[in-house]
Formats: structure tokens, sequence, C-alpha cells
């Protein structure tokens, strides 16, 4: 009864969105995560990606690569001249992490982005999507090594990026190791 009640009189995005299914918290992948308090049943719209939309001007001029990477990951790729910019006027959605074997994955509906589970997902869960980032080609040795992943997965690619094992063994980022081997020796220089 509970069932119909919510999901014939009410919208289920209407329900989701007043009781959200999860809460934001520090999470082992990076920073803030957003984790699962309810089991979520696959194909749930979890969340819309909302914020500022820009064009890659207005990008530019927000965000220099060379010191804000961090911001990088609030940014939404929507087509190659539009983002959404979570940083301003963003809601949790900015704080789901990148993994590389997502239990959701972020839809297109209508110029609208949301959060769907891609399969059934427990209480406690982290909610990842995978960012498929993509950067201007050629991806470069610095590219990778600027967003390195620690999603943890066994078949983590090593990097958020949108890019082929064969690319990065091309790059001699590949097995994955490599990255994280770079990216630990690139903190120690900085230091
Ligand atoms: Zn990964």
């Amino acid at each position: 009864m509970t069932v119909l009640k919510y999901g014939i009189r009410r919208p289920l995005a209407r329900y989701v969105r007043e009781n959200p299914p999860y809460e934001v918290r520090s999470s082992h992948i990076q920073g803030q995560g957003v984790f699962a308090i309810r089991p979520i049943r696959k194909g749930t719209r979890v969340i819309e990606y909302v914020g500022d939309i820009i064009d890659s001007d207005e990008e530019d001029r927000r965000y220099d690569d060379a010191y804000m990477d961090r911001h990088h990951t609030f940014l939404f790729r929507l087509d190659e001249d539009h983002t959404i910019d979570a940083a301003v006027g963003g809601n949790d959605a900015m704080f789901i992490n990148h993994s590389c074997e997502p239990n959701c994955e972020a839809l297109d509906d209508d110029g609208r982005i949301f959060i769907f589970a891609k399969r059934s997902i427990r209480p406690g869960e982290e909610l990842t999507y995978d960012y498929q980032f993509d950067v201007d080609p050629p991806i470069t040795r610095s590219d990778v090594l600027r967003y390195p992943c620690f999603c943890g997965t066994d078949t983590c690619r090593g990097t958020i990026l949108n890019v082929s094992q064969r690319k990065l063994a091309s790059l001699k980022l590949w097995p994955r190791e490599r990255i994280f081997k770079a990216v630990a020796a690139k903190k120690k220089r900085r230091r």
C-alpha cells in the first residue's frame, strides 16, 4: 500500500528529493562522498546534477588548469561547449565520487543530468559513477597524473579520464601501479 501511495499518487522523484536515500560524509576515495542510508533500487533516479551552466570561455575564466585541479571534479561536461559548474549552485550530487566500477550512472534526460542507480545499492555503500573525464586531446602523461583514480576496484584504470589501457600503456602508465607511483613521486617533489 505504501508503495502505491508513493509510486502512483506522488511522483517518485519528489519523494526521493524530499527524503534523500543518502548522506554526505568523508570518503576513502577522495574528500567527501555520498553514501546510501537506505536500500536504493536499481533504476532509481537518485539526484539531479545541478549547477551553473557555463560555456567553455567562462569555464576558462573561472578555472585555471594549473592550480584549480580539484575544482575540475565539480564540473560536469554537457557537450563540447557547455559544462555544469556545481561549485556554483550545486547540490549533493557534486560530492558523488568517481569509480571505475560504479553503482550509478549519469544520464541525460532532455538536457538535464540525473544520477541513476545502475544496480541495487545497500545502505552504507558509497554512490559512484564513472566521470569519463575528457581533456583536450592528445592526452598526455601529465593529464593522467593530474587526474588519478583511487577507487580501489579490481578494474580501476588508475585515472578518472576517459582513456583506454592501450593509450595508458603507450604513455608508460599501465599497469595502473605505474600511475600511483608517478603520482606519489610528484607529491614528494612538491613537498
Ligand atoms: Zn578507479
